[in-house]
Formats: structure tokens, C-alpha cells, sequence
């Protein structure tokens, strides 16, 4: 029989942070007992943190990113070049891209990627929305940064099918990623590389 160490609130913590990616049962108890050790550096500065991003974040109506602002910071950034869209799985994977520096232009976040076993189709994912903002005229690449898995790859042929009558290019991330890699785990450099030597589809 297992005993109670602590009360239900702390049980609790535990439990929720156990649900984060990458934190087993240990590591989940580790991070409560950080947590409520140094309550008013970290637990409150955390809840209040918290609380402001379950008030103010918000899916981009334009790319499905998310954020504080409508339409999101990458978006209204006038600085960026409108004519270029890079397509990816995740936000995970906009961050990764954005932290390589590497692309100029604006993303789409498809929200995973097609999987018929699993249910996900099309309109499960944020594809409708790409095939507008590629209709406007004022794009005139897309390019594919999905996941060097099999799930990624069918995706990114279905969007060039999709798009094939846009006449936009539409190209894909060049050798460099490593089959069945996916985005968020590669080194800047490696994604730099990707990007610049990217192939028409
Ligand atoms: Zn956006």
C-alpha cells in the first residue's frame, strides 16, 4: 500500500505537471517540490504567469499560432517578407525555425499532420486557411517545412496537389533532415542548411 506523502493540493500539482511532455512521475515530483519549496520566486510568479496566458492567448486567425496579439506578433511584424510562407506540424516547429533566424518570410501552422489510422484528415487540420491566404496574389512561395516522417511526407504531397493550381512554388526542406526527423529536435544549423537549399516539390 502506498502511503499519502503530502495533501491533495500538492497531489495535485504533481498529477498536472506528470501530464507535460517529457516529465515522467519523478520528474513531475522534482518540479512540484521546486515549486512549492520556493514559493514566492517561482509558485506564485508561475500562477500569475499562468493565469495571464489562459486570459490572453489566442490561435492567429491568419497562421494558427499562438499568442497575446491578434493576428500574432510573426504576422504584424511589417519587417517580414508577405510573399513567402513556410508550412509547418507545430508551433513547436515555428519556434525551432524562428530560433535558427533563418526564415524571412511568414508560417503556417498546420496543427499536426494527415494521419487516415488515427482519423486526421484535411479538414481536421488548418489546410483550408492556407489555400485562402495562397489565393490572394500576394504569396508567391510556400515552402513545406514538415517532418521527415512518413505522415509528414504524404502531408506535404497532399498540400502540393492542393496547391498545385494556385501556380505558387512550392517547395520543400532540402537534405539535412534526417528520415523520420522531425523539426523541433535538429540543431540551428542543420534547419539553416534545410532552408537555404530548399527543392521545388
Ligand atoms: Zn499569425
Amino acid at each position: 500500500m502506498t502511503r499519502k506523502v503530502s495533501g491533495p493540493e500538492i497531489e495535485r500539482i504533481v498529477r498536472l505537471l506528470g501530464r507535460l511532455p517529457g516529465l515522467g512521475p519523478r520528474s513531475a515530483r522534482k518540479a512540484a517540490l521546486a515549486l512549492i519549496k520556493r514559493r514566492n520566486e517561482l509558485l506564485v510568479p508561475l500562477t500569475e504567469a499562468l493565469s495571464d496566458a489562459v486570459e490572453k492567448i489566442v490561435e492567429c486567425p491568419d497562421c494558427g499560432n499562438l499568442d497575446t496579439v491578434v493576428p500574432c506578433s510573426i504576422c504584424q511584424d511589417v519587417r517580414r517578407d508577405r510573399s513567402l510562407i513556410v508550412v509547418v506540424e507545430e508551433i513547436g516547429d515555428l519556434w525551432a525555425l524562428e530560433r535558427a533566424g533563418v526564415v524571412s518570410g511568414l508560417y503556417h501552422v498546420l496543427g499536426g499532420h494527415l494521419s487516415p489510422l488515427d482519423g486526421i484528415g484535411p479538414e481536421k487540420l488548418n489546410i483550408a486557411r492556407l489555400i485562402e491566404r495562397a489565393a490572394t496574389g500576394e504569396v508567391q512561395e510556400i515552402v513545406l517545412a514538415l517532418n521527415a516522417t512518413v505522415e509528414g511526407q504524404s502531408t506535404a504531397h497532399y498540400l502540393t496537389e492542393q496547391l498545385a493550381p494556385t501556380g505558387i512554388v512550392v517547395s520543400r526542406l532540402a537534405q539535412g533532415v534526417p528520415v523520420g526527423g522531425e523539426l523541433d529536435y535538429l540543431d540551428e544549423g542543420t534547419l539553416a542548411a534545410a532552408i537555404k537549399s530548399r527543392r521545388r516539390m
